[in-house]
């Protein structure tokens, strides 16, 4: 493959997918595609945006035109498509900006894709035999998409979808399109859901990277209802390995599930963060926890979300590279060193910065 655009390659998980397609693929240019909304910083590429196989393209994906116009320049040979709306609480406030991006907007890309690509006729549920693999549509997607579980179980790739915010209803529906074309067109697709993830350049309104801040500068640290929410963490590098992997070697038609086996309950997590922080900082153990605030809950919130990622597993042998404590470590490390970035992000000024460049 020559051209692969990677859409939302400016935000949290995207730069660090375009960073790893970037460095493992010399001879093909990696395009990548985003709109640069408060979520997407060119900040995060500094360091590989001079790479002669890297291009970047402001356009936004609910704007057919401007994607048409990336698509006649470069003519495609795939598309990983991370762009997207990604915050639940936003989704509450404004569910519009949700369903435009995350909805219309895959079903824009996925329309240009049907008209630049030869389809293959020859196919069962947008599975080819691996030699008919020309093109491929591959569509980042979240666990949210499941539900919620109880005490027990994991998402399988097999569980029913059950979203219950705007956020993963729009994901579940954008899913449910990628599959539709698979199945309709012979679209060659992959479709991957993962749990959450940390790591460098996670902008500071999730939970992670908003209480490692709220640290460094002693403010509150906002739990929702009784901190027993629990989630799967996986470092973004590894999501971003993972992505890789599956792009080179799974089959068209798959579904595959990406998690840490890290499940946390978010007080746990919070404590584990405050003790490794205070030591960095040089504070007394425990110093932090006088800044745990309990907030109320926000509307619909899903008790528990567990990956079993064992399919990726046993296909193609990926697993996670670091501990949950090792990640965490690694986390904290760089927004220490990266207080600018930091601030920067939270003031604005990037956004003003990048809006004036592309004006
Ligand atoms: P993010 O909010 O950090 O980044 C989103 C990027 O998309 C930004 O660069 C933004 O500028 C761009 N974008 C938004 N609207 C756009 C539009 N209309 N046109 C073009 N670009 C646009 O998100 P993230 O956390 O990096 O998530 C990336 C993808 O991974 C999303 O599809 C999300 O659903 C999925 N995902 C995220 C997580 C997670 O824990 N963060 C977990 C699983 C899956």
């Amino acid at each position: 493959m020559k051209n692969i655009i990677i859409t939302g390659g400016a935000g949290f998980i995207g730069s660090h997918v375009v960073r790893e397609f970037v460095k493992n693929n010399p001879d093909t240019t990696i395009i990548n595609l985003d709109a640069l909304t408060y979520a997407g910083n060119l900040e995060n590429l500094k360091d590989i945006e001079n790479e002669p196989n890297y291009v970047f393209e402001k356009a936004d994906i609910t704007k057919p035109e401007e994607l048409r116009r990336v698509f006649e320049k470069y003519n495609p040979d795939a598309v990983v498509h991370l762009a997207a709306e990604s915050h639940v609480d936003r989704s509450i406030t404004d569910p519009m900006a949700f369903i435009n991006t995350n909805v219309n907007g895959t079903a824009n890309l996925l329309n240009l894709c049907k008209e630049f690509w030869t389809l293959n006729p020859d196919h069962t549920h947008g599975r080819f035999p691996d030699e008919k693999r020309n093109n491929l549509f591959y569509h980042i997607s979240t666990d949210e998409v499941y539900g919620s579980l109880g005490e027990t179980g994991f998402f399988l790739e097999t569980t029913s979808y059950d979203p219950q915010s705007p956020y993963s209803a729009s994901k579940a529906a954008s899913d449910h399109l990628v599959r539709a074309y698979g199945n309709t067109y012979g679209m060659p697709f992959i479709v991957s859901n993962c749990s959450n993830n940390y790591g460098p350049n996670h902008f500071p309104e999730k939970l992670i990277p908003l209480c490692i801040s709220n640290i460094i500068n002693e403010k509150p640290l906002p739990i929702y209802g009784d901190g027993k929410y629990t989630r799967d963490w996986l470092f973004v590098i590894d999501h971003a390995k993972a992505i890789h992997q599956i792009f080179k070697e799974a089959k068209t038609g798959e579904t595959y599930n990406i998690g840490g086996f890290n499940e946390w309950q978010n007080i746990d997590l919070v404590k584990e963060l405050i003790k490794q922080m205070d030591a960095k900082l040089e504070r007394p153990e425990g110093y932090s926890e006088k800044l745990i605030t309990f907030v109320k809950d926000r509307p619909g919130h899903d008790k528990r979300y567990a990956i079993d990622a064992t399919k990726l597993n046993k296909d193609l042998g990926w697993k996670p590279s670091v501990t949950f404590e090792e990640g965490l470590a690694k986390t904290i490390d760089w927004y220490l060193e990266n207080k600018e970035w930091l601030e920067n992000v939270t003031s604005g000024n990037y956004q003003d910065y990048y809006s004036k460049q592309y004006s």
